[in-house]
């Protein structure tokens, strides 16, 4: 799942520029063109991150910050201040506030990607769509493909969200029940025997490679991905 990124931004030049390189980093963008309506966006649906220009018509981003922070709901999403104002003792005030990070226009997109990233994963690494790498197995998910030694080993997608969900998760144990609640959603009226097939058929997938043992069945439990 893509990480919602809320943009508060009255430019519609940058807001744009922003959103489209949010998108191309394989989350997705929300964008609001004032405090007011990020707002109401936020009263809907709490996004994982917001970016907020500091000069906003009406309610600026400093005061549209201290309300995110005072309220229990809000307080913790991470926020990265915009801002054009480039002296200290404003991102001092920035920081004070409660922003996360603080970037000075003219920014470079890279540079803010790279920031979004690294609130991510701090608070929430799930949402990183960055390929992970465990004992030469790697796993993309911006391509969908896993690859062993540059050789690329064919799953089904289905099989490929369960990879994705235990290299994500490595040296945890989860019994079946979690499996089907996180890959498959806990809306889905499939058997917890379904884990065991699709286990059965990743490991085959693996087994070329040599990395079928990476999934470990734990006796009485459920199952875990782990090095050793
Ligand atoms: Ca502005």
């Amino acid at each position: 799942m893509a990480a919602n990124i809320l943009i508060v931004e009255d430019e519609a030049s940058i807001l744009e520029l922003i959103a489209l390189n949010i998108n191309q980093a394989g989350f997705n963008p929300i964008r609001a063109i004032n405090a007011e309506y990020a707002n109401n966006l936020v009263n809907e649906k709490i996004p994982d991150l917001i970016i907020l220009d500091w000069m906003l018509p009406g309610m600026n981003g400093i005061e549209f910050l201290k309300r995110l922070r005072g309220n229990s709901l809000t307080k913790k999403i991470p926020v990265i201040i915009l801002t054009a104002k480039s002296e200290e003792d404003n991102k001092v005030l920035g920081l004070d506030t409660g922003a996360d990070d603080y970037l000075t226009k003219p920014f470079s997109p890279r540079e803010l990607i790279a920031r979004i990233k690294a609130l991510l994963r701090g608070r929430s690494p799930e949402l990183i769509n960055e390929p992970i790498t465990i004992s030469k197995l790697k796993l993309n998910p911006e391509t969908c493909e896993v690859e062993f030694d540059n050789k690329l080993i064919k799953v089904s997608p289905t099989d490929f969200k369960l990879l994705h969900f235990f290299m994500k998760n490595s040296e945890i144990v989860f019994s079946r029940n979690q499996i089907l609640d996180k890959v498959w959603g806990r809306t889905s009226d499939v058997d917890y025997r379904t884990v065991d097939v699709h286990i059965k058929r990743l490991r085959e997938c693996l087994a070329d490679s040599g990395k079928s043992k990476l999934i470990h069945t734990i006796r009485g439990f459920g199952y875990k991905f782990s090095e050793k």
